[in-house]
């Protein structure tokens, strides 16, 4: 089989064929149909996250390459270990990469996606940048009937972080409209979930025009350019008078440094963007307006069933989809990397 690796970091990924893997226990395989291009890759491809202040999250010692990248991958069932139960050859499904060890206390409660030791499909162990990618168990498997396995396979990653971030803000979404910061992949996605949650909707900030544009075709309520001198006063009116959700999809110093000094008392800041950077906190304002600051990080493999119950009963969230053959994915990630993407890359092998 084709499939497309890391082998270092940096550095372009490399076209490999391997022998197509023969599912052994409990392992089902998968002929991958759809594989996400996630921003997150990116970062796996730089090796890095940066902390701001000079200092960097190295991956260095935690990935073994070559690695197969891909985190977000739907297709079709076709072989099955001897142990493999509960699913039929022909079921088309997505593979929840978010797999733990099932032994450290998150696991214990469901939270593999928070799992010490992750094993986590395309970033522990071999994903979906391939022809077939192998899934350890049944129980990481989520079907979609007859949802195509193209636009599905974001779900994985980027429906469900979207999906876990808005659930944290509670009975908010159905009160007030909230502030999201960034209408990349995930921003647009985020649009469509909150409808389908019974949102009030969202109110984006976003610095490139294009992307404002795309916003505005997803349903937001309005945009606002973060650089305008009165943004801040903008996206208060924009919201009805009142700050007391932002969603910062990007994650940068300055985003989660706007966010706090936006919001109203009471008001929550649910961080999920990787940008980087670093951030002053004022500490006696946290108290005094009663902020909760909250970090998201994808979400459990609980949460994506929910997430595609939810899709199957409205339809997937109407977000830009650029397909690609699979040959494509070096390009894609590039581009993704320069920020010349809009909406989601899926690379259909
Ligand atoms: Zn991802
Ligand atoms: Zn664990």
């Amino acid at each position: 089989m084709r499939c497309y690796q890391l082998t270092g970091f940096g550095q372009a990924l490399a076209a490999g064929e391997q022998p197509r893997p023969e599912p052994t226990g409990t392992e089902v395989l998968l002929k991958v149909r759809g594989a996400g291009v996630c921003h997150s890759d990116v970062h796996l491809w730089e090796g890095h996250y940066d902390l701001g202040g000079e200092r960097k999250l190295s991956f260095a010692d935690r990935l073994k390459l070559p690695l197969t990248l891909g985190h977000e991958s739907a297709g079709e069932v076709v072989a099955l270990g001897p142990e493999a139960k509960g699913i039929a050859i022909g079921a088309s499904c997505l593979a929840c990469s978010w797999i733990g060890c099932l032994e450290c206390a998150a696991c214990s409660v469901g939270d593999e996606h928070l799992c010490a030791a992750p094993r986590f499909l395309g970033v522990n162990r071999d994903g979906g940048y391939a022809d077939y990618v192998l899934v350890p168990h049944p129980r990481y498997l989520v079907e979609i009937g007859d949802l195509d396995p193209v636009a599905a396979a974001p779900l994985v990653c980027s429906g469900l972080t979207t999906y876990s971030a808005l659930k944290k803000f509670g009975p908010l979404l159905q009160r007030q409209p909230l502030a999201i910061i960034g209408a990349g992949g995930l921003g647009l996605i985020a649009i469509g979930l909150l409808k389908q949650l019974g949102g009030k909707g969202a109110v984006v900030l976003e610095l490139d025009p294009r992307k404002r544009e795309a916003a505005m075709t997803a349903g937001a309520l309005a945009t606002v350019d973060p650089r305008a001198p009165d943004a801040a006063a903008q996206l208060r009116k924009t919201l009805g008078g009142s700050v007391l959700g932002v969603l910062d999809l990007v994650g940068s110093g300055e985003t989660a440094t706007l966010a706090v000094e936006t919001l109203d008392k009471g008001g929550r800041l649910v961080i999920v963007g990787l940008f980087g950077g670093a951030m002053t906190l004022a500490v006696p304002l946290v108290p005094m307006k009663a902020l909760t600051i909250q970090g998201s990080y994808i979400g459990s493999p609980a949460e994506l069933r929910e997430l595609v119950a939810l899709v199957r009963e409205h339809g997937l969230p109407a977000t830009p989809l650029d397909r690609r053959p699979l040959t494509a994915a070096p390009a894609a990630l590039d581009d993704l990397r320069r920020g010349q993407v809009l909406g989601r890359v899926v690379l259909a092998p």
